[in-house]
């Protein structure tokens, strides 16, 4: 079950009720109704500033303690204890990742496609805020929103590959075919960074299913046609301290 917030009879934004009962911060997962990170904080009344930063597809985490580096730095994940910065990815099919330490207080979102799953981005980012922050991983709790689903999510060989030649237990699905299941990867590496699994939320909803709901680049971008036929075909999600 999600909550979430409409406008004009749209869902504009979901958010994880688990997530949602843990004080101390603010979290969204964008819809294909999104009207942007800085109009919903408006919206809300929420004090805060917009931090989003040009993703690459990397493991790159970058710390945010008052404003976006001058010149801007790229990176797939952010992370601050700094009050009223509002981290923000953005996805449509790659699975965001949002993190809060009631703790310390400390908050972090994350673009993890299967590149940066691969690479443990979700992992790195937990022993980063405890190198940090002093973050205990025991302490975290983590909000998996929308991405494209082990039901729809085929890769290629090559994908297939990598992941068995990096984690060689790795199983296939659905028989021979070669079905990602991103959440479950990054899940799988939050708790073996110390997270504890019964503080992990996800949404459970795949973007390539639900395209009353979600844009997806896999099914919404045709080879050869312009990526962004209609503009910025991405959703918004973010996470922000809030004292
Ligand atoms: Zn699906």
């Amino acid at each position: 079950m999600n909550n979430g917030l409409s406008l004009a009879g749209e869902t504009i934004c979901l958010q994880l009720p688990g997530m949602n009962q843990i004080k101390g911060a603010f979290h969204f997962f964008g819809t294909r109704h999104g009207i942007g990170a800085e109009r919903l904080l408006v919206r809300l009344r929420l004090e805060g500033q917009v931090i989003q930063v040009k993703q690459v597809h990397g493991d790159g985490i970058l710390k945010i303690a008052t404003d976006i580096p001058d010149p801007p730095t790229e990176a797939d994940a952010l992370m601050t204890d700094t009050p009223h910065r509002l981290l923000v990815v953005s996805t449509a099919d790659c699975v965001p990742v949002l993190i809060h330490d009631p703790i310390t207080g400390a908050v972090a979102a994350i673009h993890s496609g299967w590149r940066g799953t691969l690479l443990n981005i979700a992992g790195k980012v937990v022993r980063e805020m405890a190198l940090q922050y002093g973050t205990d991983p025991q302490s975290l709790y983590v909000a998996i929103g929308p991405s494209a689903g082990a039901c729809c999510y085929e890769v290629g060989e090559e994908v297939w590959e990598a992941f068995e030649k990096r984690y060689p237990e790795t199983r296939r699905l659905r028989g021979t075919t070669t079905h990602l299941n991103l959440t479950d990867w990054n899940r799988r590496h939050l708790v073996e960074a110390g997270v504890p699994h019964h503080r992990i939320f996800t949404s459970g909803f795949c973007t390539l299913c639900r395209p009353d709901l979600f844009y997806s680049y896999r099914r919404d971008c045709k080879p050869g046609q312009p990526i962004t036929p209609r503009g910025k075909q991405q959703m918004e999600s973010g996470v922000m301290k809030c004292p």
